[in-house]
């Protein structure tokens, strides 16, 4: 995998930019609620309409750890995991302890302990417990997505980088490389508990 001209958008935060792997060449675009999205430079304009591309969920290649913002991710599938491997076991032990999936490790609900099966002989109290479970693991995807900016916001202003200015992924990875995962994971802890 080779990502040398993916950036990091200034504005949304997210990577954009062109990754190239053995499964091919992917534009990847930035958040979809960003402005500047579609007016990036070297954007092909056939890429302003980009199909779902093959073998994977949505478009998108890799992503940044939604906890530290630290260590780039493999993406694009709604199993994968929101989290580098020092997070995802903080975050993990953190679940457990708190009995409940506080922190979701990934978008599919089933990856979150989330999942009944409706035969008719389930409890309904089972049903309502399932189907607020459901309404919590929205609201903690909402939540999780608000922190990642934070973080990343974070690591942008420690690392001193300009803020009106896409910066390469390779050089944005380098000026974050000796964050403190332990206190990214506290910051994000207390986020959720708040
Ligand atoms: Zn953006
Ligand atoms: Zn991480």
């Amino acid at each position: 995998m080779n990502y040398e001209d993916a950036k990091i958008c200034s504005s949304c935060l997210d990577i954009y930019g062109f990754v190239y792997s053995k499964m091919g060449v992917f534009y990847q675009k930035c958040d979809s609620k960003c402005l500047n999205r579609d007016l990036k430079k070297g954007m092909l304009l056939s890429e302003k309409k980009q199909k779902r591309w093959d073998g994977f969920d949505f478009n998108e290649f890799v992503t940044l750890c939604y906890c530290c913002g630290a260590e780039l991710l493999k993406s694009g599938s709604r199993w994968s995991v929101w989290f580098c491997e020092a997070c995802k076991k903080r975050v993990l032990e953190f679940n457990q302890e708190m009995g409940t999936s506080v922190i979701p490790i990934g978008r599919h609900s089933l990856m979150n302990g989330i999942g009944l099966k409706l035969e008719p002989s389930v409890p309904k109290i089972k049903i309502e417990e399932t189907i607020d479970h459901y309404r919590r693991f929205g609201a903690s995807i909402n939540h999780l997505d608000q922190w990642r900016k934070i973080a990343k916001s974070c690591n942008w202003r420690s690392a001193g980088l300009d803020s009106g200015q896409d910066v390469g992924v390779i050089r944005y990875l380098s000026s974050v490389k000796g964050l403190d995962k332990e206190e990214a994971f506290i910051g994000m802890r207390n986020f959720f508990l708040k």
